[in-house]
């Protein structure tokens, strides 16, 4: 097989489009097709600081070095934020993954964790396992979002960049209609800039395949934590996803058009927006009333394990 770019001996067929690629052809793909849609939605503004949120899994890492292999010619000032979540035995490694990353590309690190912003970790928050009346992920994940946000500020960035990747998003807009969630299936209009949160989220790899991302992590020789989260209990989601790698092996392309589709149906939900929220009584942050979602979670875990600040 010869590469389709330069000639060279290649060793990957993109199924749905029939390019056949050698490595470095490949890699240069990817960093091309990120360049282009962060162009196409007008994500990134030339010279602008951003935030890159890195986990120190393949999917944010990748995202970090291709932003970075973007930058040749100065375009951005590339921030890496890191969210200790506090997971022991779990989390230390993708952390020093995080690190060493950020090092080797010479960019400044900013760490927050959760111990540091809410007064407990995931583990002691999770502890409480009976009575729980949310899932450890969605738990997590408002948390994490809040501690993105004061990350960025400490950084001074203005817009965050996040490693979802294409099957992230058609994973989460089939979820939503599985739940009957009509209102979020608005939520993932990338055109769409929330003005009422002072920071804007963008998602350079939403139009790449996740086994392409992975791909790209190893042939560009990034250490990556591959062990999942000892809380993750995807449930539905793998199920999603395993479906839609039936789908996409037996019509290669199929992940495509579903992205397609899901943008169409978003952006058109988006356009009736519904109240605009309204600041949380407790912190300020907004809220669609009384107490933002962080707050509310904060509230559970208190009561549930009983914390005493130590
Ligand atoms: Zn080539
Ligand atoms: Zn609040």
């Amino acid at each position: 097989m010869v590469c389709v770019r330069c000639g060279g001996k290649a060793f990957y067929t993109r199924r749905y489009s029939g390019e056949v690629l050698c490595g470095p052809c490949f890699q240069a793909s990817i960093v091309e097709k990120t360049r282009k849609t962060i162009s196409r939605y007008g994500m990134l503004r030339h010279g602008e600081k951003v935030g890159v949120a890195v986990s120190g899994g393949k999917d944010s890492l990748s995202l970090l070095h291709v932003l970075h292999a973007l930058n040749g010619t100065r375009r951005y000032q590339l921030v890496v934020l890191t969210v200790d979540e506090g997971v022991e035995g779990y989390r230390e490694e993708s952390m020093e993954h995080s690190a060493a990353l950020t090092r080797e590309l010479g960019l400044e690190h900013v760490i927050v964790s959760y111990k540091e912003l809410y007064g407990f970790d995931l583990d002691h928050a999770l502890a409480w396992k009976d009575e729980r009346e949310v899932s450890s992920c969605s738990m997590c994940g408002v948390f994490r979002r809040r501690a993105i946000d004061e990350a960025a500020v400490r950084a001074g960035v203005s817009v965050i960049a996040t490693a979802h990747n294409l099957d992230d998003y058609v994973q989460t807009f089939m979820m939503n209609l599985m739940h009957g969630d009509v209102e979020r299936l608005g939520w993932i209009d990338p055109r769409v800039v929330d003005t009422d949160f002072p920071l804007h989220r963008v998602k350079p790899f939403m139009e790449i395949y996740e086994e392409e991302v992975a791909l790209y992590a190893h042939l560009s020789g990034l250490p990556f934590q591959s062990a999942s989260c000892p809380y993750m209990h995807e449930g539905l989601r793998s199920e999603v996803r395993d479906y839609l790698n039936e789908l996409e092996a037996k019509h290669p392309g199929m992940k495509n058009v579903l992205l397609s589709s899901a943008l169409q149906v978003s952006s058109r939900i988006s356009a009736s927006k519904g109240p605009s929220p309204v600041p949380c009584t407790l912190c300020g942050q907004p809220s669609s009333g009384g107490l933002c979602n962080v707050c509310r979670m904060k509230q559970l875990v208190e009561q549930h394990t009983k914390y005493t600040p130590d």
